[in-house]
């Protein structure tokens, strides 16, 4: 009932001719793929020209952030109207990398989650605690509070299209991917506080997806387990070939 979805972050790699460089190997190579939904997050100067060689294909384009104005005097901004101009179909929200260097707040990703449905783009909500605020055994308390205020004030006829990510930030790009087991009660965590939320039909319908640390050898064991509806891959959907064995490995 929930279609799994693999995602690739690509950070701030690929220029456009490496983008399409990536594209043209990976995209025969998943041609015939239809167990998943595939989307890539370009940087912003490759997501246009991402967006147009996907056309017609089995795989999406979405952006990494955006502000959640229109327009204004915001440089360096992205607003989701002009996303939704290009033809962009998911926006990442909320990801650590953007919350640490960035200073996203809470509330910032509450207003662009709340901007990305208004404008029907796919929403993929991050989440996700530290090493020290596990080791404090507050896994629980973080993962409640950054979901109740993202979804503050989301109406349950409006949440269909939520995906949320947990990537707890001890696990990005250190090779210490979590045990499946960790995965599995962190998602049950959030799946409970969207219930509480949004109530349990949103929850059951809500799409959770693992990342950290995902690899071609590391994948079939996450999503075996039924509250794992996906992943959310850095460092390994760089390489089109291991990214594509990823996808595979994963049915
Ligand atoms: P990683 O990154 O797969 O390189 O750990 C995941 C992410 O930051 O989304």
């Amino acid at each position: 009932m929930r279609k799994p979805l693999i995602a690739g972050n690509w950070k701030m790699y690929k220029t456009p001719k490496e983008s399409l460089a990536f594209l043209n190997e990976f995209l025969p190579l998943v041609r015939d793929h239809a167990a998943h939904d595939i989307t890539l997050f370009p940087t912003m100067s490759s997501l246009g020209y991402v967006i147009e060689a996907v056309k017609g294909t089995n795989v999406s384009a979405g952006a990494q952030t955006m502000h959640w104005l229109n327009e204004g005097p915001y440089t360096g901004q992205t607003s989701p109207t002009m996303l939704a101009s290009i033809s962009c179909t998911h926006v990442m929200l909320g990801h650590s990398e953007r919350r640490i260097y960035a200073n996203e707040t809470d509330d910032m990703v509450n207003w662009k989650l709340k901007a990305a449905l208004a404008h029907n783009l796919i929403p993929i909500v991050c989440v996700g605690e530290s090493q020290e605020k596990r080791q404090s055994g507050l896994t629980e308390a973080v993962l409640n509070w950054q979901i109740a205020c993202a979804l503050n004030g989301i109406r349950p006829e409006h949440a269909g299209p939520i995906v949320i990510a947990y990537e707890p930030i001890w696990a990005i790009g250190t090779g210490s991917v979590a045990t499946p087991d960790q995965v599995s009660e962190a998602h049950a965590i959030i799946r409970r506080e969207v219930a509480v939320r949004l109530g349990k039909h949103s929850a059951e319908r809500m799409r959770i997806l693992y990342g950290g640390s995902v690899k071609p050898e590391n994948i079939a064991k996450l999503m075996v387990e039924p509250e794992i509806d996906g992943v959310l891959v850095g460092g390994a959907s760089l390489d089109p070939h291991s990214f594509a064995q990823l996808i595979h490995n994963s049915v």
